[in-house]
């Protein structure tokens, strides 16, 4: 039986999937530091007659979906938003916007120009 993967598993930063309920939810999700809860953020409208509860099975499926897919989930989000994965500031130059990462948290990373 594998471990469940839960927030602790996953790197600080911002990632969305599609619910994993409702496909016609796109979530973005940020990732604190140690133990503080992560923030949910819904994009998308419910599609009818589809539940919402929102139990342990799918908190864990949307963080294993995350853990398995760490670089799309990450790329989703800077589509969906325009924002930095990282910190979650606004992505202006083109640069930027390509590596989906602003000039500070690369530079933070160790990425040159
Ligand atoms: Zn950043």
């Amino acid at each position: 039986m594998g471990a469940v993967t839960t927030f602790l598993d996953l790197e600080p930063g911002y990632y969305a999937l599609t619910d994993p309920y409702d496909p016609g939810i796109v979530l973005a999700i940020r990732i604190r530091a140690a133990s503080q809860r992560p923030v949910f953020t819904q994009y998308g409208k419910c599609t009818e007659g589809v539940s919402r509860k929102r139990g342990q099975d799918w908190f864990a499926l949307v963080f294993a979906a995350i853990a398995r897919d760490t670089a799309a989930t990450r790329a989703l989000f800077v589509e969906i938003t325009g924002k930095c994965y990282v910190c979650g500031r606004k992505l202006t130059d083109p640069n930027s916007k390509a590596r989906g990462i602003g000039p500070d948290c690369w530079a933070a990373l160790g990425g040159g120009q």
